[in-house]
């Protein structure tokens, strides 16, 4: 994985450049938290659930179905408390869970994504690695690798996240 938050800049920066009024704070804050939904898989290692296994990491919550199910859910149980309507809310929630696995499958390490859960087990990666994979401990942040990390984040993710961002400002001015 990026690090989590790093996985919050992608709906971040689409609300922030789409604007209040197209996507509403709580929506952008719904986007955010489903964005970095996918990872509470780690929980899966507390309780030895291997790795490689569908319901160990990058497994079934990082599925395509995943992806399209829990913010329908999320839209039908929560459409009045988001402020927007039901299909912009869909699409932006689906676009913010999805963006998950993709950053996932882009990152040099670890065990590919399982999008294709429930019709296959198996893991993908997409044709090419740029992002270097998140250390799990906090503490390994801290050591030339680390850096390396928050470095490959910052230009793979959070620049062109900024420079989307300001585009999309840009254009409702
Ligand atoms: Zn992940």
């Amino acid at each position: 994985m990026p690090t989590i938050v790093t996985h919050a800049a992608v709906p971040l920066c689409l609300g922030l450049g789409l604007g209040a009024r197209v996507i509403p704070p709580r929506l952008l804050f719904a986007g955010m938290a489903l964005a970095m939904l996918p990872d509470a898989d780690v929980l899966a290692f507390k309780f030895g659930i291997a790795y490689g296994n569908i319901f160990g990491h990058r497994g079934f919550t990082h599925s395509l179905l995943f992806a399209f199910v829990v913010p329908l859910i999320c839209v039908l149980v929560g459409r009045r408390w988001f402020g927007a309507g039901l299909m912009r809310c869909w699409l932006f929630l689906t676009v913010s869970l999805l963006s998950h696995s993709l950053l996932d499958s882009i990152t040099t390490g670890g065990k590919g994504v399982g999008w294709l859960w429930p019709w296959s087990d198996e893991r993908f990666f997409a044709p090419w690695q740029v992002i270097k994979v998140a250390p799990f401990a906090l503490s390994r942040y801290d050591t030339p690798y680390g850096h390396q990390v928050i470095i490959s984040e910052l230009l793979w993710v959070w620049l062109p996240g900024v420079v989307i961002m300001t585009w999309l400002w840009w254009r409702r001015r």
